[in-house]
This record gives C-alpha cells, structure tokens and sequence, in this order.
C-alpha cells in the first residue's frame, strides 16, 4: 500500500507541476486524451493490488481502442488485449458490472476477486475486436458512450450497441454528448451534457444508465453535483488507483491500461 500512495502522490505532482492541457474537438480526443498519459508515470513499478481488502477496494480497467496503432498508446493490441482477458480469467478474477455494484449497494454479496473493465468513447473497435474475445470469454465490461458521436467515423453505431447490451455481457454508460472538458461548461451547458446524453442513451437503450465517466477525468464539485443530480449512481474519474469506497462512488479511481505496458507488468498489477 506503500508504494500504491507513492505512485498516486507521484502522479498527483507531475499533474500539478505540468497542467493538464487537452484539445476539446472531440474528434482530436484520442490525441487529446493521450496528452495527459505522456504525463503519467507508466515506466515506474507496477504496484501489486489487491481486490479483497475490503467489499469496495476494486480494480476498474480503463481501455480506449484495441487495434494496432504505434503513434498513440491509447490503442492496446488486439493480442495483447485477449492474452490480458485471458490471464485475469486464469487468474480466479470475476468481471463485474456497475449493475452488480448497485446490487452490492443494496447490501448483496459481490463475486470474489471481482474486476470491472470499462471502455471509454464508444469505438468501432469496441465491437469488432474487444466484444468477440470477452463474448467467447464470458467475461463482462462497461463501455461508456459520448452520445452525440454515436455513428460518427470509427464509432459505435446503436445498433452495435444494443446488439452488445443484449448478449449480457456489455453494459453502456455515459460519457457526455460532445466529450468536452466539463469544469469548463455553464450551469446550462453541464445539464445538457451530462443529463442530456443520460437521457438520449436511456431513450435508445429503453431503461436506465448507471454510471459516467468524466471526459479527460476532469470534475469539481460543481460537476459531480450535476452528475449526481441526473440519477447516476456511479462515476469514475482517470485518477489512477484501485476503486475505493471512500473516494467518494461518484469519483472513483481507475488503472488505465496502455498499449505500451508489458505483459509481466500486467501481471504483476493483477496477482
Ligand atoms: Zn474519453
């Protein structure tokens, strides 16, 4: 736990010494996105994690693309994606969903070891790569939608969304309309960015969303009442580290996985 905090603390202070620039076109997110991984640490030492410690002490995977593409680090390949699927499954991990923490709310048992992979930004990877190996897996994810790109290049379209929600395996959540850096929206424009894409998946989907994800992990105060306002129940940020209860349930932590990490570090982070 240690070398856990020294990492978060190390993370923290490269954050803050650095600043965090990001693109808002949201057809420049990936590059946007990536901007803020050159900043991270991710050649320092995994830390060993462990999802027992307590009920809400949990690893939530934070993928973007799985596709080959050396220029940016947010595209994990598509062997390296299976073999990581693989290894955790291996491993006695039980992937888990956000309906299952909703259920552990309510004060039901969750799986043991459990983990939850999420995918942000809606790619047409999502579909046809990652989707097939957890499909033939059984293994369950989260792939949070920015509403308003739906069907744009390289991008989900709903009919490939509800085809995954369908099988069990994947559950959708929200991430925005337009992918833009939240703490820099009007009262106005937060609404109609968080609730509004809430509500336009919910009428695609016909039932409820759970969770969000903040666009770039950006959020205040201000922004995660919006957030909590529009009846979700659960929202993670890209601070990195095991998902704990006392983070808050609206802010809580993830491990991004690159496509630059190797497969002993993989391992060594998920014992
Ligand atoms: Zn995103």
């Amino acid at each position: 736990m240690k070398s856990y905090t020294t990492y978060f603390f190390l993370l923290i202070l490269i954050l803050l010494t650095t600043g965090c620039e990001e693109k808002e076109n949201p057809h420049s997110q990936i590059q946007a996105e990536e901007k803020q991984i050159q900043v991270l640490p991710i050649n320092t030492k995994p830390v060993k994690m462990d999802s027992r410690v307590s009920p809400l002490s949990i690893p939530i995977l934070m993928y973007h693309s799985i596709g080959i593409n050396s220029q940016s680090t947010l595209f994990v390949p598509p062997r390296v994606f299976q073999e990581q699927m693989e290894y955790l499954k291996m491993s006695g991990y039980n992937t888990i969903t956000f309906k299952d923490l909703k259920s552990w709310k309510k004060g039901e048992a969750i799986l043991d070891k459990p983990i939850l992979i999420t995918f942000d930004d809606g790619y047409l990877d999502n579909f046809t790569i990652g989707y097939p190996i957890l499909k033939r897996l059984e293994m369950k994810a989260t792939i949070f939608i920015t509403s308003d790109l739906v069907s744009s290049t390289n991008h989900l379209s709903w009919g490939q969304i509800k085809e995954m929600e369908e099988s069990g395996f994947i559950e959708i959540g929200v991430h925005t309309r337009h992918h833009v850096n939240l703490i820099k929206q009007s009262p106005m424009q937060l609404k109609d960015e968080i609730l509004g894409a809430k509500q336009k998946i919910e009428e695609k989907l016909g039932h409820e969303t759970l969770a969000f994800a903040y666009p770039f992990g950006k959020n205040n105060t201000k922004v995660v009442k919006v957030v909590k306002n529009a009846g979700f129940e659960f929202a993670v940020t890209t601070l990195s580290g095991l998902a704990q209860q006392d983070q808050g349930l609206l802010t809580l932590h993830r491990i991004r996985i690159t496509g630059n990490q190797s497969e002993a570090d993989f391992e060594l982070m998920f014992p």
